[in-house]
């Protein structure tokens, strides 16, 4: 279907005025010390992420609103800020008591129960470092990371030690306390470890938060591991003043919202957005404890009245997947403001929100390292399907190249192909990657921070996706995006997601090669083959299509939603697989 370049906003798509109405104007006057006198600080002076989220609403007018509501299999629980205090002032102290200090790494692997909410958030009070593990992660990659990060507690369930720690606890050996959570109600009793609900319930839920500044470390999140072995970023305090930022102006949140954020505890988008951002701005986030599932997904849109989602280019893809049918079954007459990041959003998904929700899709970019939302499409403008959107307010956004003696210098002629690069300075900026000095360093370039991704900028200053520049196929010369390819074989009606590499050949370098999972109600077959080949030589022209297209059921991804197209690349190739600890087991 031909549809128009540009989504222009209406009165529909913008039911409460918009924090950010006038975007230049807006970024005109913005300044990060502005954003930090937005923020209480801590009494005696420093900067805590835990008394911004928290405290502020449980000391004030917000105390018996509701922060979290987990959706589980028993009914629904509300934690509201008042209780939240007290509760994360109970986790604090019991890491106080146990001799867990300031700096020291805690680590959480569990579904999305309220203990790890919680212990997230006593952590930051304590002082202590938080790193969050995918709960779907086998031994190995807990072993590696607890032990690469030091890890001195570890907050997890009884069922997940007993499957995936018990056995390998001897080799752990920072390791000094591990705290489980009780999945029936009962206290825990398992060897060398200690039952969290006793402990909670035998100290105070009084607790003075650690005094710590800005540039002290609160996070350390790994990477998707898309590209390679992931990489541990270290995040600080003072990344909260982006979190307001962001939350404010790309996902613009309001008191009265009520918030989903889809990703998961386990990568940044789901603490950066899953836990801070929305607590900062006082409002009820809505956590589901199960897995994707179309029908439920739309059922909790629609029961819980969720007025701003916040999801992933994945799981859009699995909706459309399942069809248009099960959306219109349910009304969304509280939806107001539907966001998305991870990977590159197609157009086709954006106008699938506009014609399915009612609503487009706000694409945003940006990366474990960035901390926070950079590049966003925002309520203030129109909306290019396929772009990322523009720089937000305080970010410093450029296409950059490297001249023939290195230096890197931003690139001003409009739609040029470049790296993505960002000032450096804002306040979520990674401080360093965890034991690789090396690796932190080329990410920069005198004032520039460096992405590692391609893409273009437009005359009217948005910004549009080319791939990782790890993923860019050449091929006769030309210099061919994964995104730009997919996207094309995406707007075919049997295709429901597709990964493209570029495959060595001795003529042209490398040819297009896309693999494609087909949506419900198509079967593969040659004739299939032929009319995607087809379709894709018309939309992109004979030199960047791809020369050959294999079906699979569904594409390799990382948990945090990635396709892994180095893994499709190496499987295609017969070569090894490299790290796989973050693939998703289908
Ligand atoms: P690793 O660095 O270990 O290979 P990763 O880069 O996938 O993993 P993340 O930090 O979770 O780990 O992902 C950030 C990357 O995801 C970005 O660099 C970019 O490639 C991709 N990405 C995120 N949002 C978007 C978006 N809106 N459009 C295109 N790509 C995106
Ligand atoms: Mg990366």
């Amino acid at each position: 279907m031909d549809r128009p370049a540009i989504i222009r906003k209406t009165a529909a798509d913008l039911r409460v005025p918009p924090n950010l109405a006038d975007y230049a104007a807006t970024r005109e006057a913005f300044s990060w010390d502005a954003v930090r006198a937005e923020l209480a600080g801590l009494p005696g002076g420093g900067l805590n992420i835990a008394h911004e989220a928290v405290e502020r609403h449980a000391q004030g007018v917000r105390r018996d609103h509701v922060a979290f509501r987990f959706l589980g299999e028993k009914a629904p629980q509300d934690i509201s800020y008042g209780e939240l205090s007290g509760l994360t002032n109970r986790f604090a102290n019991v890491l106080r008591s146990l001799g867990v200090g300031k700096g020291e790494r805690l680590f959480v692997l569990s579904g999305r129960i309220p203990e790890l909410y919680i212990a997230v958030l006593g952590s930051f009070k304590n002082g202590t470092v938080v790193s969050p593990l995918f709960s779907a992660f086998g031994p190995e990659p807990i072993a590696t990371r607890l032990n690469l990060g030091k890890g001195a507690v570890l907050v997890t369930t009884e069922m997940l030690y007993r499957r995936k720690v018990e056995k390998i606890r001897g080799e752990l050996p920072t390791l000094r306390h591990v705290l489980l959570a009780s999945e029936d109600g009962r206290p825990t009793n398992v060897p060398g470890t200690l039952d969290l609900t006793t402990l909670m319930a035998q100290t105070s839920d009084h607790f003075d938060i650690a005094p710590t500044q800005a540039e002290d470390m609160s996070l350390l999140h790994f990477t998707s591991g898309t590209t390679g072995t992931p990489k541990g970023a270290m995040h600080v305090h003072g990344a909260v003043a982006t979190h307001w930022a962001t939350g404010k102006y790309a996902l613009d949140l309001h008191p009265d919202d009520i918030y989903w954020c889809t990703a998961d505890p386990g990568w940044v988008t789901g603490t950066s957005y899953g836990i801070i951002a929305p607590l900062l701005h006082g409002v009820t986030s809505i956590i589901d404890e199960a897995e994707f599932d179309a029908e439920r997904w739309y059922r909790i849109l629609a029961e819980q009245k969720v007025s701003v989602w916040y999801t992933a280019p994945t799981a859009i893809r699995m909706l459309m997947k399942a069809g248009a049918e099960i959306a219109r079954k349910r009304a969304f007459p509280h939806l107001r403001f539907i966001a998305s990041v991870g990977e590159p959003l197609n157009p086709e998904a954006v106008w699938w929100g506009k014609e399915v929700l009612g609503l487009p899709i706000h694409d945003n970019w940006w990366q474990t390292e960035t901390g926070g939302i950079m590049i966003a499409n925002t309520p203030a403008f129109d909306i290019k399907p396929g772009s990322m959107g523009r720089p937000l307010p305080g970010i410093e956004a450029a296409i950059v190249k490297k001249d023939a003696a290195g230096k890197v210098s931003p690139v001003d002629t409009a739609d040029t192909e470049g790296e993505l690069a960002l000032k450096a300075g804002w306040p979520s900026m990674l401080r360093g990657y965890l034991n690789n000095e090396e690796r932190y360093r080329k990410c920069f370039a005198g004032e520039w921070y460096l992405s590692g991704d391609l893409a273009k900028r437009d005359a009217d200053g948005y910004f549009w996706f080319v791939g990782r520049a790890d993923d860019v196929i050449k091929s006769a010369g030309h210099l061919i995006g994964p995104f730009e390819v997919e996207s094309a074989l995406m707007e075919h009606p049997a295709v429901a997601e597709a990964g493209v590499i570029g495959k060595p050949d001795e003529t042209v370098g490398e040819v297009v090669k896309a693999f494609v999972s087909l949506k419900k109600g198509f079967e593969a077959s040659d004739s299939l083959r032929m009319e995607l080949l087809g379709h894709a030589r018309k939309k992109l022209g004979a030199a960047v299509a791809p020369k050959e297209i294999d079906f699979l059921p569904s594409l390799p991804r990382t948990r945090s939603g990635k396709i892994m197209r180095r893994l499709l690349k190496a499987r295609e190739l017969g070569l090894p697989e490299g790290d796989t600890s973050t693939l998703e087991s289908s």
